[in-house]
């Protein structure tokens, strides 16, 4: 399998996925998308991987969608060919992650944006560098009610996740481990060796208990609604790229909502 857009690189039971896009922030482009999850599916089939870290290479983790080439192939999308797209490329590839049988960590620096974020949190567990920080700043730049996956209050807490939406504003790593999000925050020139050293532990457990203590987890998650409120979130975010409020921003070109997002993102 050859990968241009990621790196695939298996550390002993571990695999190592990077989104490896660095001159472009590691934009997620339809190509990098499918690509991670074929690496994932991959990572899943094969037997002698016990953990998987997701992570990015250069200075960011992902900037998010790639919105540039969004606006240039699906900008004249109806209803049933977006719901489509975001459907298999935005929610089901963020199902496999999250759904993987195997423990999974994101290794985060530098920027972790709207798609990256979401990303990045269907992972069990989050290593992040002291210079990481996150935003979900949609809302205030493309009048949608955040990212297609809303993981958020279950990652953040509501509270804390409410804030974070509504102001659209960056949460740095530290505030990201005070809220429960980030596992443990190091220096960015430990950040690989830390989050290696991490998978290596987890390495050590035997694999189809781990299986299990993965499903059950899982479960207990679902039982406080947590799939049917991702399901369900879906829906209202598709709704929200037909409104007219969603329209008009858009009208003004897709230019001017990456220079909103950066705008919101520097503050
Ligand atoms: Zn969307």
């Amino acid at each position: 399998m050859n990968f241009e857009m990621i790196t695939y690189e298996e550390i002993g039971p571990i695999a190592r996925i990077s989104h490896n896009r660095p001159e472009y922030r590691n934009a997620e482009n339809r190509q990098l998308l499918k690509e991670l999850d074929d690496a994932i599916v991959r990572a899943g089939e094969d037997e002698s991987i016990r953990v998987v870290i997701l992570g990015g290479k250069g200075d960011h983790f992902s900037a998010g969608h790639d919105l540039k080439e969004g606006a240039a192939k699906r900008g004249s999308f109806n209803l049933e060919e977006r719901w489509a797209y975001e459907e298999e490329y935005f929610f089901d590839y963020c199902m496999r992650i999250k759904n993987l049988p195997k423990p999974t960590i994101a290794q985060v620096q530098g920027a972790c944006i709207a798609g990256g974020f979401m990303v990045a949190n269907m992972c069990d567990l989050m290593i992040a560098s002291d210079d990481a920080f996150f935003a979900d700043p949609v809302l205030h730049s493309m009048a949608v009610p955040g990212v297609e996956v809303m993981i958020h209050p279950w990652v953040l807490g509501t509270r804390k996740a409410k804030e974070f939406l509504f102001t659209g504003d960056r949460l740095y790593a530290q505030d990201a481990l005070n809220s429960g999000m980030v596992n443990k925050v190091v220096s960015r020139e430990n950040l690989e060796e830390e989050t290696l050293a991490m998978a290596k532990r987890i390495a050590q457990a035997p694999p189809f208990a781990i299986k299990l203590l993965k499903k059950s987890l899982k479960r207990t998650l679902d039982i406080q609604g947590l799939q049917n409120s991702l399901d369900s979130h879906f829906d209202t975010h598709l709704l929200s790229h037909f409104t007219e409020e969603s329209k008009n921003l858009n009208k003004s070109g897709f230019d001017k909502v990456i220079t909103r997002s950066k705008t919101l993102n520097e503050q």
